[in-house]
């Protein structure tokens, strides 16, 4: 991967320095060099500017560069960047906490914050697991999880990744043993998900799901009947339903959280992706009153082992907070079906190119599906060439834009993958 002799000094000397996450390094072309950010688009040091169709790998639903957020951060900066969360505790963490227990479905109500959503599903899992030591079950350790599901990249949350098609099954000796089951979206796989339930039940200690969408695994969609038969099937075998909304939570499928269109209420929840609306890294794993009722004891050790030294930084908790703030000033969740409407339009003449398997779009997450895309690299390169940042992978084209773009960009956007598309055909 040689740096481009046009690019900067700090490229130059920097680039042989880096590892860049999920490349091939021999090969990758060298990675694109952004210099600023503003609402919807992306500014590189050779002065092109892109039209983000990204939104920073979900994050950033407001646009870059948001004012409020801005200036929370800033005013946050001036009293206090950071201090430790152990035996202390501060204002945007705790005004943080109340506010998404307050935004979330039933009594979901302590917050445990962290700085990645690896981490927060691994405290989930952790939870899960000490729930039912803390009760004197030792056998129960395990997790069902779902064909096509992604949960993180750290070890503990690779081993409850799709088996096959993640992009972790290359791993598979290193990873501890969990019970993965299909999706139960009709009769046999619904047999087939119960049954491995039943078989298993006395070893978990909770299934794991994203709801009504699988992100990294290929932008997947169920319905919400899909959750509700997965917390009926929870409540019969007494187990705890862990919902990850990383990717899902804050509007992203149209709803504040996936899990109302279904009308149930996990025992765990974890956020993160948009939670500072693209600002900085934060994460929350939120646990109902019966799930830290366990922890609760006269024995030191049934409290919850974990804390990372960074957790409920008090500028990411400050972002969280002006993230909200957005969500209750701006018509946040109108505009996300605004642009689920204009994506089911403009992306459906997709449909009838060659190669095009599937068309869909659910909130703001718009995906055509091919047969295969033979190098994702080179179709990367080619929207970049046309001015649109977008990111190929597996065998899918998608957008998943900040809630504020405008028509304009996003009609460019749509309009960019059906020709790139059509001249791969
Ligand atoms: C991105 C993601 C994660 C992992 O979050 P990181 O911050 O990358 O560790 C976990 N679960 C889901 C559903 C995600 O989309």
């Amino acid at each position: 991967m040689p740096a481009p002799a046009s690019m900067p000094d700090w490229y130059q000397k920097g680039l042989p320095h880096i590892w860049l996450p999920y490349s091939q390094m021999q090969s990758a072309p060298p990675p694109l060099a952004a210099q600023s950010t503003q609402g919807s688009h992306l500014t590189l040091t050779d002065g092109r500017t892109l039209v983000d169709g990204v939104a920073a790998w979900w994050t950033a639903c407001h646009g870059y560069n948001h004012p409020h957020i801005r200036q929370a951060v800033a005013r946050q900066l001036e009293v206090m960047p950071h201090v430790m969360f152990g035996g202390m505790v501060h204002e945007p963490a705790l005004r943080l906490a109340s506010r998404l227990c307050a935004l979330l479905p039933g009594d979901l109500e302590r917050v445990f914050f962290t700085d990645s959503g690896s981490v927060a599903v691994e405290v989930a899992m952790k939870m899960a697991i000490q729930y039912r030591l803390n009760k004197g079950e030792r056998q129960r350790t395990k997790m069902l999880a779902f064909h096509g599901g992604y949960h993180g990249d750290t070890l503990a949350t690779m081993a409850i990744c799709d088996p096959e098609e993640g992009m972790h099954h290359l791993y598979g000796p290193a990873l501890t043993e969990h019970v993965i089951a299909p999706l139960p979206v009709d009769v046999a796989s619904t047999q087939a998900f119960l049954s491995l339930l039943a078989s298993h039940a006395h070893e978990l200690a909770g299934i794991i799901m994203e709801p009504l969408v699988q992100g990294a695994g290929g932008m997947l969609f169920h319905t919400p009947e899909v959750l509700r038969t997965v917390r009926a099937a929870a409540d019969r075998y007494d187990t705890l339903l862990i919902l990850d909304e990383i990717f899902t939570g804050f509007g992203r499928t149209g709803t504040m959280f996936a899990c109302e269109q279904a009308g149930i209420t996990p025992d765990i929840i974890t956020l993160s992706k948009a939670l500072t609306g693209g600002t900085m890294a934060l994460a929350a794993t939120i646990a109902r009153k019966h799930v830290f009722d366990a922890f609760l004891s006269d024995n030191p050790e049934h409290a919850l082992m974990h804390g990372p030294t960074f957790m409920a930084n008090p500028l990411a908790c400050a972002c969280a907070n002006a993230s909200l703030d957005l969500f209750e000033a701006e018509p946040r969740l109108e505009q996300v079906a605004t642009i689920s409407a204009r994506m089911s339009t403009w992306l459906e003449p997709c449909r009838s190119l060659p190669g095009v398997r599937d068309v869909r779009t659910l909130g703001a997450i718009g995906v055509v599906e091919l047969d295969r895309i033979a190098n994702p690299d080179a179709l990367r390169q080619q929207l970049v060439a046309h001015g649109a940042w977008i990111r190929p992978f597996r065998n899918i084209v998608y957008l998943t834009p900040a809630f504020t773009i405008s028509e304009h960009d996003l009609a460019f956007l749509c309009r960019t993958i059906h020709t790139v598309l059509g001249n791969q055909a």
